[in-house]
């Protein structure tokens, strides 16, 4: 299939091919992306090449979204690879581990604080901001990954979910400013899957059991349907959709109460 054949998109937030990045790569490739990808440091530099030889792509530059001059080496290494780009994702967070157990109040500090904002939310802003000039080029999309805590208190979430709050926040800022540009800005909502980030949240094998349990679907979803549609939103098929948030999580998001039957407590 050819739904972003021509398009070029840097993917930001590959760890391994569990992560939620490595879903949306491998479903942009297959739609005939032309890939590369940021990656947050040194000692995930290896896997995430042979990663992006898969996808038939050999441009993978390091860059720490806590760093300016990092975000800034990247835009400028890319730039020298292309003179455009199409598609940027954003699917990265971070939170102190001890921030993500009990309630907001217990691991609550205000270095966790800053450094889950400025890595989980700022980064979207200061990277869209960092590569603005090629996206501008064709028109690009943006698209980030967000989660059901921006919105709801969900158990252990904690400063992550107002991370996510500002970044839902920020799609719709960025959206507005950036629209009579050609630029798009998007996020998805995706349902718990198992992966490095989502392992550091207390109690997330029972997160996972309670929403497949009782989400509409009756499973929980997989990076290959959150790149599923990563792709569409990103495509010209999605050119009237900016500043959204879109829920990929077999439907758990509509739910008011759980059915009678469905487990309620971890
Ligand atoms: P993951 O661990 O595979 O990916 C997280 C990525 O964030 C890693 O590649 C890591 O290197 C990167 N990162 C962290 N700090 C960074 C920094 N300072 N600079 C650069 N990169 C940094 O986990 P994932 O679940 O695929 O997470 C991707 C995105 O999806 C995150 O925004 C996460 O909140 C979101 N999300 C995940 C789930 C889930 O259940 N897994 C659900 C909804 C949304």
């Amino acid at each position: 299939m050819t739904l972003l054949a021509g398009k070029r998109a840097l993917v930001a937030g590959v760890a391994n091919e569990r992560s939620l990045a490595w879903g949306i790569a491998q479903a942009m490739h297959r739609e005939g992306a032309e890939l590369a990808f940021a990656c947050q440091n040194e000692k995930l530099q290896g896997r995430v090449e042979r990663l992006a030889a898969e996808v038939g792509s050999e441009i993978v530059h390091l860059c720490d979204v806590a760093e300016d001059e990092a975000i800034r080496a990247l835009a400028e290494a890319l730039g020298k690879h292309w003179d455009s780009l199409d598609v940027l994702v954003h699917s990265l967070a971070f939170a102190p581990r001890e921030a993500l157990q009990g309630g907001l109040l217990d691991g609550l500090d205000r270095s966790g604080f800053r450094s889950a904002l400025e890595v989980s939310a700022y980064s979207l802003a200061a990277l869209t901001a960092a590569v603005r000039p090629l996206l501008e080029r064709n028109g690009g999309a943006v698209l980030t990954l967000s989660y059901l805590g921006a919105e709801r208190a969900v158990p252990n979430y904690n400063v992550m979910g107002v991370a996510k709050a500002a970044l839902e926040a920020e799609v719709r800022y960025l959206a507005a400013d950036l629209g009579a540009t050609g630029i798009r800005v998007n996020a998805i909502s995706a349902g718990p899957i198992r992966t490095l980030a989502a392992a550091g949240i207390a109690g997330f094998r029972a997160m996972l059991q309670r929403c497949a349990a009782a989400a509409p679907l009756k499973r929980n979803v997989t990076p290959q349907e959150v790149g599923n549609a990563a792709t569409f939103l990103c495509s010209d098929h999605a050119s009237a959709i900016t500043g959204q948030v879109l829920y990929v999580d077999a439907g758990f998001s509509i739910l008011g109460l759980a059915s009678p039957g469905d487990p309620v407590a971890p």
